[in-house]
């Protein structure tokens, strides 16, 4: 090996090793003198009343428009989904921060993240509805509309628990507690059944059986794939900020017409593009 390449192998090496221990970026938050409580994005979510109202109107709107996407049978929220005339119309919801607000889990965990630390805090904790979600799936059953969660929770063993997928029944434990009952059928997990964390592939599943008529979320990826910069389902490239605007206008249609999306200021898919 030559002086030159011996110098450019250990600037390889120590940029290796600057990568390997830096945080990344969705993960910054977690990273020394990180305080919840000077959160803006948390406190906005626990205290203010804009947030409240906003999720509410949110709902309301929805709502106004379930007559018109069950009577017209073209329609369908899942870009692509054709032939779906004679199919029972669906809803899909995400379910964290769409359906349950997490901010007092946010405020108070131990930093870092992990779904054990989420799954234990609601063994012992209530369940806080988002406003108006209650209400609008009332609304949306009364009307014949099935309704799905499609969440990132994973499934996965825990080991004191002889559930093989104890988070499910967690999911809905809390939607129960909060005034939604559901079941097994219609609460859809990540990584179970080849699965990914893209949820493209669990809403093709509903849209198997169903005419999805509406997608509700916090997160960009409750509507479209590839927002990510690790690579899911169906994406090749890693997301960018270009490409996340994008999709967005791409399919300006749907918002506020058929796609419902929730402030996220917590946490989520745009915390890697600050
Ligand atoms: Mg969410």
């Amino acid at each position: 090996m030559t002086r030159l390449h011996l110098a450019l192998a250990i600037v390889a090496l120590s940029m290796l090793a600057a990568c390997a221990s830096a945080p990344a970026p969705g993960r910054a938050a977690a990273s020394a003198g990180y305080d919840p409580q000077q959160d803006l994005g948390l406190l906005w979510v626990k205290h203010s009343a804009e947030y409240t109202a906003i999720t509410r109107q949110t709902y309301r709107f929805a709502e106004a428009a379930l007559p018109r996407f069950i009577a017209d049978t073209s329609w369908s929220a899942m870009p692509g989904q054709s032939d779906a005339e004679k199919l029972p119309p669906a809803v899909i919801l995400d379910v964290d921060e769409t359906v349950v607000s997490n901010v007092d889990f946010q405020l108070t965990f131990e930093r870092p993240f992990t779904n054990r630390k989420l799954y234990d805090f609601y063994r012992e904790h209530a369940a806080i509805p988002v406003a108006g979600v209650v209400d609008f799936v009332a609304a949306a059953r009364k009307a014949g509309v099935d309704i799905f969660f499609v969440t990132n929770r994973p499934c996965e063993t825990i080991d004191e628990e002889p559930d093989p997928c104890p988070q499910r029944h967690g999911v809905i434990d809390e939607l129960e507690s909060i005034g939604i009952s559901t079941d097994d059928e219609h609460v859809l997990l990540a990584d179970e059944n080849d699965w990914d964390r893209a949820k493209i592939r669990r809403r093709e599943h509903v849209a198997n059986t169903h005419r999805v008529i509406m997608l509700f979320g916090d997160d960009l990826g409750d509507f479209v794939p590839c927002v990510r910069t690790k690579l899911y389902g169906p994406c090749t490239e890693p997301a960018t900020k270009a490409s996340r605007a994008q999709l967005v206008e791409k399919y300006t249609n749907y918002w506020g017409n058929g796609w419902y999306i929730l402030p996220g200021p917590m946490h989520g898919s745009w915390t890697s593009f600050k």
